[in-house]
């Protein structure tokens, strides 16, 4: 199950790869279609892998794109502890 995903602004994106280079668990690669400057913009490929550390984020030089985590899922609170009453007398 994957833990994170990306955002891509491919407007900004010019094709260089680093983060398809560097994403650890490799999960990205540059889509077949072009971005309005004529570049192959990232997409994910296996987006179950994807941990949204964003690395890919940190090396992009032009800021078109970034990871980030899924919100962990809550924890369900515990049942409230059973109230027994007592007669008093
Ligand atoms: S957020 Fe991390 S795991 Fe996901 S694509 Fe970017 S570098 Fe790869
Ligand atoms: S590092 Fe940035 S500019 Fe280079 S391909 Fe990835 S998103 Fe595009």
């Amino acid at each position: 199950m994957a833990k994170g995903s990306v955002v891509v602004r491919s407007e900004r994106c010019k094709g260089c790869a680093f983060c398809v280079e560097f994403c650890p668990p490799r999960v990205l690669g540059l889509s077949a279609a072009f971005n309005a400057k004529g570049y192959h913009v990232p997409e994910l490929i296996d987006p179950e892998k994807c941990t949204g550390c964003d690395l890919c984020g940190m090396y992009c030089p032009d800021f078109a794109i970034h990871g980030y985590r899924f919100p962990k899922p809550s924890v369900a609170a515990p049942p409230p502890e059973e109230v027994t009453e007592t007669a008093v007398s």
